[in-house]
């Protein structure tokens, strides 16, 4: 099976990021995309709050963000990951793709989230026909012509001034009384003579023959029923994690479906890191996403550096012995440094192992609590003991192993 060091699935603003940081540290690094290069913010018409950038287009953006991951030198491969498979051991993350089949030493998942949708009738029968969730993408085929938004945050009414620009009508059809977009947006938005708020609505149907023709709402509160004659649709309701590969995964998430990480982006499973809009988290945005996944990459970095290490120092010697302990328990740490000057007077190989950062390790050398100590031949655990002295690791050390 191929093996490469670091896989990233989803090449958005995170993925891309974390292509270059893991690049520059020297990572053999491959990314996974099944779509368009740069991800969710292709569809956004301008960006205004990427530092560095004053007014930029989404897809200008994207392209530029390829570009320079581009030149750090990943592979890229344009392919859609169907599963991920995480079986323990160095082989045991394996992504499973339409085109074949990857283990890696690390993993960092950027798949980004999706659209939600509203749940109306209609809405999937008319779905390319008049039915839309990106207005830069499908606007400019309503010229002349009366579009309805459907959603009342940011996305929502940016999208609809965007709009405006081919539409003759804007209406931003939203279930709440007031919008819960950023105010200065909302202001700007509705002093154009073209956007109509229907506000404390719900739709219940998008209808039409071949191609949509209108929406059925009902005012909230009151009942009143009313009919929108409408030609396209556009759906900004929210968003949810892009995670359907992750089904039956041993991976921590929210009972949304978000994967819950630390601030290393490490994610409940050894070498398993997420990044940007995937994770649970407060701000979903390019320059967090971009965050995300500098960090994510280098705590890969980390986590391959310190499983080369142990490979080499702990289960590549004939004879050596591992002290594991954790570097937030003061006492561990006062041990560790004990330990580490008497072992200079000592001859034997001793590991030291921080298993607060390396939890994967304890499991390899099946040990459940900490401090402990472990005596390895040939990579094989033959002998394991708890420590909670000096005295212990000495008398650990000079004993034989049966
Ligand atoms: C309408 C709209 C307007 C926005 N405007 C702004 C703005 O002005 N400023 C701002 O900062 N942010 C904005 N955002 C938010 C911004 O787009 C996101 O926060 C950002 O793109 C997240 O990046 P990401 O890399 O986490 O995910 P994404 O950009 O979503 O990238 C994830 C990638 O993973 C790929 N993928 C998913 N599943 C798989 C799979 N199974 N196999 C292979 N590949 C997979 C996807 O195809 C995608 O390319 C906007 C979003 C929307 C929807």
């Amino acid at each position: 099976m191929e093996h490469r060091q670091l896989v990233i699935i989803g090449a958005g603003a995170a993925g891309l990021t974390a292509a270059i940081y893991g690049r520059r540290a020297g990572l053999d690094t491959l990314v996974l995309e099944r779509g368009l290069y740069g991800g969710m913010i292709n569809s956004t018409a301008e960006v205004e709050n990427y530092p560095g950038t004053k007014r930029v287009t989404g897809m200008a953006l994207a392209a530029a963000f390829r570009e320079q991951a581009e030149s750090f030198g990943p592979e890229f491969r344009s392919c859609g990951v169907q599963r991920v498979v995480l079986r323990g051991g160095r082989d045991g993350k394996v992504v499973v793709t339409d085109a074949g089949e990857i283990s890696a030493d690390a993993l960092i998942i950027a798949s980004g989230a999706e659209f939600s949708k509203v749940g109306c009738e209609g809405e999937e029968k008319f779905l390319g026909k008049g039915v839309s969730y990106c207005a830069v993408c499908d606007g400019a085929f309503y010229d002349g012509a009366p579009v309805a938004v459907i959603g009342g945050g940011n996305a929502a009414v940016e999208e609809a001034e965007y709009l405006t620009q081919f539409a003759s009508r804007v209406y931003i059809i939203h279930r709440r009384e007031e919008f819960r977009a950023d105010a200065s947006i909302v202001e700007r938005v509705l002093s154009n003579t073209k956007i109509e708020p229907v506000l404390g609505c719900v739709v219940d149907e998008i209808y039409g023959g071949d191609m949509v023709e209108g929406v059925r709402v009902t005012r909230l509160g009151t009942g009143e029923k009313k009919r929108i004659l409408t030609e396209g649709v556009f759906i900004f309701v929210g968003i949810k994690p892009t995670a359907d590969f992750l089904e039956g995964s041993p991976i921590e998430r929210s009972k949304s479906g978000w994967i819950i990480t630390d601030d290393k982006m490490e994610t409940s499973i050894d070498g398993v890191f997420a990044a940007g809009d995937i994770r649970e988290k407060f701000l979903r945005q390019v320059v967090t996403a971009a965050g995300d996944g500098a960090a994510a990459a280098m705590a890969a970095y980390e986590y391959i550096s310190n499983l080369k290490y142990f490979e080499d120092a702990l289960f590549g010697h004939p004879h050596a012995y591992a002290l594991l302990t954790s570097s937030i328990v003061p006492e561990h740490i006062s041990l560790a440094r004990d330990a580490e000057d008497w072992k200079k007077s000592s001859h034997a190989h001793i590991v030291f192992i921080d298993a607060h950062r390396s939890r994967r390790v304890m499991d390899e050398l099946g040990v459940s609590e900490l401090p402990s100590l472990v005596e390895l031949k040939d990579g094989v655990t033959v002998r394991v003991a708890g420590a909670s002295s000096l005295d212990d690791v000495i008398n650990f050390v000079r004993e034989v192993a049966p």
